[in-house]
């Protein structure tokens, strides 16, 4: 929350010689660079600036993904990209084990499996889908929460051994909210105890109506262990797929989808990618969130290279000069000097936002504590009131705790323990029906900075909380703080500081005058302060 005078000037993006005069010209001293400002400094130095514009308005380069047509049907068709969801242990991993499984057999390369997110089934007829390699919701919802839309369907697991679990129903949420079409695949059709059947009818209550119940759902009924109606599976996704006739553009710039990324020995970084349009070639440039990547190498999930990848592939990419985030959308550009710029801008934006972002909260905090402010005002305009009642007598009863007692804060120092102790009964002694007051501290010794940091602390928009800024602190007799000395004087820095913050300091050598002060302050607490 603390922030240094340089840290504030590169926070507003102003020269740190200006904000200092602005400091000084506050009344806040000269304030050294390094110097810690509280939020309440911090607040009040802002609202000097917050008049002018800090964001600058400045566009810069960027790169947006393309507009496509509605009408999508002059380009070729893609695979369909494939998400499993379900509930915990009803067979999501062991489904796409076996998914997997079975494209390296489909493959005329036979390779071992590379994890890199996501991976590909081909059909005897050529036919391919790909399935997002990460079983679960909250990857689903992370991606779409930054803005891939990766997904074509989802597979929803459910276990013919259990039923409609919590999971189920939640994944069924995410496919509506996402608008993606479900395909069921009931899972575990091997086991002794299993009934598709009940299966189907828990869906209905979840609104899912699957097509042998009248509905337009596919249901196919598989053993993800024995791998038994998998291919059947798979030709349903397909045909799905040709329903909903998925196409994509495979020229122009490139866009795809970060699936994931890491850094790995040997390879560097590394970030496998989704094809969404276009057709990613070795050497190409793309740029993802704030990193950017000059195409090094590409492999497929069978860790085969490829030199080009189109829509509906996954594919491996290393050259990323920093990782990009999954779920970040990597959009092709021209050059590498463009790639930069373009990232410099966003980098530079992404600072602005924070920045304002920060100066909002600050904002935010300011408001509160003004409403505080003006509500503790009210009760002590309403609570003297009824005190002038009282003594006017029309009012029967003097007013109560509830009625809002004003406190007045104070902290004593003085010269010896003995006097100071003396002070602080005095105090206690004065008639407190009215006002009541408060001594948050005594100490022996002189008034130093930190004490009027202490009473600051106290100072007390809010009656109650001893919290907020005192920005538009009433200086003089109306602070509900005071700080006195006996027989003790604050030193230099000590009075700059209660200067600026309007906090009185009140030196006194005769205990008679230091209670006059107080019952003085005490009864200005009920004037009511506009
Ligand atoms: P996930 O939590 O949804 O990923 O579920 P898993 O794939 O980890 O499976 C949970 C358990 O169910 C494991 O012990 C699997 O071996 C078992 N399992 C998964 N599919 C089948 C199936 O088709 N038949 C049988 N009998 N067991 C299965």
């Amino acid at each position: 929350d603390a922030v240094t005078v340089s840290g504030l000037a590169d926070l507003i993006h102003v020269r740190l010689d200006h904000l200092q005069r602005v400091i000084t010209n506050m009344g806040m001293g000269e304030l050294h660079h390094d110097y810690m400002l509280t939020p309440e400094d911090t607040t009040a130095i802002v609202l000097e600036f917050d008049i002018n514009p800090i964001i600058t308005e400045d566009k810069g380069k960027d790169v947006q993904p393309r507009d496509l047509p509605d009408d999508m049907s002059e380009f070729p068709l893609r695979p369909p990209v494939v998400t499993i969801m379900g509930h915990v242990d009803h067979g999501k991993t062991t489904l796409l084990d076996t998914l997997r499984k079975s494209s390296i057999v489909d493959s005329e390369a036979g390779g071992i499996t590379q994890h890199i997110g996501a991976f590909a089934v081909t059909l005897p007829s050529g036919q391919r889908a790909t399935f997002l390699d990460t079983p679960g919701h909250a990857a689903f919802s992370n991606m779409r929460s930054r803005g891939a839309h990766m997904t074509d369907l989802v597979v929803l697991v459910v276990s013919a051994d259990d039923g409609v679990m919590p999971q189920t129903a939640e994944a069924i949420e995410h496919a509506r909210s996402a608008d993606v079409p479900i395909i069921v695949a009931i899972n575990k059709c091997d086991k002794p105890g299993a009934n598709p059947q009940k299966i189907r009818e828990g869906l209905l209550k979840y609104g899912v109506q699957v097509e042998d119940m009248g509905g337009d759902v596919q249901v196919v009924e598989i053993s993800a262990l024995k791998g038994t109606g998998i291919e059947l599976l798979v030709e349903n996704i397909v045909l799905l797929a040709e329903v909903l006739d998925l196409r994509a553009p495979t020229d122009g710039p490139v866009e795809a989808a970060i699936i994931e990324s890491q850094s790995e020995k040997g390879r560097g970084l590394s970030a496998s990618l989704l094809i969404q349009n276009g057709s990613l070639s070795v050497g190409d440039i793309i740029v993802a969130g704030q990193s950017y990547c000059r195409i090094r190498s590409m492999t497929n999930d069978l860790g085969k290279a490829v030199k080009i990848a189109e829509p509906g592939t996954p594919v491996s990419a290393t050259g990323w000069k920093d990782l990009p985030e999954a779920g970040q959308t990597a959009i092709q550009v021209e050059s590498e000097s463009l790639a930069k710029e373009i990232i410099e801008n966003r980098i530079g934006k992404a600072k602005q936002a924070e920045t304002l972002k920060q100066i909002q909260a600050i904002n935010a905090k300011r408001l509160v504590s003004h409403e505080e402010m003006s509500a503790e005002r009210e009760a002590k305009r309403r609570y003297a009131q009824e005190v002038y009642r009282f003594y006017k007598g029309l009012r029967p009863d003097h007013p109560q705790e509830k009625d809002f007692v004003p406190t007045l804060r104070v902290l004593v120092k003085g010269d010896v323990s003995g006097t100071v102790e003396a002070v602080v009964d005095c105090l206690q002694a004065l008639p407190q029906r009215f006002v009541h007051i408060d001594v948050v501290a005594h100490a022996v010794g002189p008034i130093t900075e930190s004490d009027i940091q202490r009473a600051r602390g106290c100072t007390s928009e809010s009656g109650k909380k001893s919290t907020s800024s005192n920005s538009s602190n009433v200086p003089g007799v109306h602070s509900d703080v005071v700080v006195i000395g006996f027989n003790v004087k604050a030193d230099k820095k000590a009075q700059a500081l209660a200067k600026s913050l309007d906090i009185p300091i009140e030196t006194h050598r005769i205990i008679y005058r230091l209670l006059e002060d107080i019952r003085a302050r005490m009864v200005a607490q009920l004037e009511p302060e506009y």
